[in-house]
């Protein structure tokens, strides 16, 4: 379909962020250069065993995001595509790090495009210092500890300490 010049570029950005880290928000920054609007859509990943709750994850990004006027975030059940869809949106972003993110993330990318045809899906890198960071090596460290300065947002290490204190 061919968009009209004033429609707005709306992104969707998947994911478990469980937490979220400066490295999703790297990728908020930068896709915010491409679109006009930026909606984190959080799945609850119950396979994933999250440590903290859908309510919980919401929390810790909206509060990541308030510099950011034209991002928000949403939870959301069910296909991706369909809930693109629903909000208008004409991508889906996700982040690439290393090569070990790609086998994974083609095959998302052609599923959701064979669902649906005219969604589709820009890939963005996040800067170096954000290559190597995921959630799970976030987790792991804080339950060790370590530092986490940033790499995560503040209001995130305070939560992932209270967690992991518990
Ligand atoms: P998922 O369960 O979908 O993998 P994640 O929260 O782990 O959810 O990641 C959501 C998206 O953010 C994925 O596209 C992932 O590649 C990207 N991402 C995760 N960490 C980073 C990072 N450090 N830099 C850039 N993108 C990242």
């Amino acid at each position: 379909m061919e968009r009209l010049p004033d429609m707005k570029r709306i992104a969707i950005y998947p994911g478990t962020f469980d937490p979220i880290t400066n490295g999703h928000l790297d990728l908020v920054e930068r896709s915010l250069r491409i679109f006009d609007e930026l909606i984190i859509a959080v799945a609850p990943s119950h396979k994933k065993k999250p440590l903290f709750t859908i309510s919980e994850r919401l929390k810790m990004i909206k509060r990541s995001l308030r510099h950011y006027r034209r991002a928000r975030v949403e939870a959301f059940e069910g296909l991706l595509v369909e809930f693109v869809e629903r909000r208008k949106g004409i991508a889906i972003l996700r982040g690439l790090r290393a090569i070990s993110d790609y086998e994974y993330e083609l095959q998302m990318a052609h599923m959701n495009r064979r669902l649906k045809t005219d969604i589709e899906t820009v890939f963005m890198m996040p800067s170096e210092e954000y290559s190597f960071l995921t959630s799970s090596i976030i987790k792991e460290v804080a339950s060790l500890g370590g530092s986490l300065r940033g790499l995560v947002p503040k209001n995130v290490e305070i939560e992932l300490k209270k967690k992991c204190s518990m």
